[in-house]
């Protein structure tokens, strides 16, 4: 799992982007750099390009494995809320 440097997002998504266009989008210079889907196709729109998602299955989760990242995704998503909660008060 990676996290995205613009939104910083968690993705499983493993995607390839063409280098030439990739090196027009990438957050750091040359091949590096980490986007989510999204972040990816907001920054190649802003640069003319549309991008064409084609999906294939690469690797199955099991459903125990589902189960158990959704329930951290919940907790880290409660601990967020708590987090902006003590920004504001302060
Ligand atoms: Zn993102």
């Amino acid at each position: 799992m990676e996290h995205c440097q613009d939104c910083g997002k968690k993705y499983n998504t493993v995607y390839t982007v063409p280098d030439d266009v990739w090196e027009k989008i990438t957050p750091e210079e040359g091949e590096d750099g980490f986007l989510c889907i999204e972040c990816a196709d907001k920054r190649a729109y802003n640069i003319g390009v549309v991008f064409f998602w084609c999906v294939s299955e690469i690797n199955r989760i099991n459903d125990k494995n589902v189960k158990n990242n959704a329930k951290i995704m919940e907790e880290m998503e409660l601990e967020i809320e708590q987090l902006k909660k003590l920004i504001q008060v302060n």
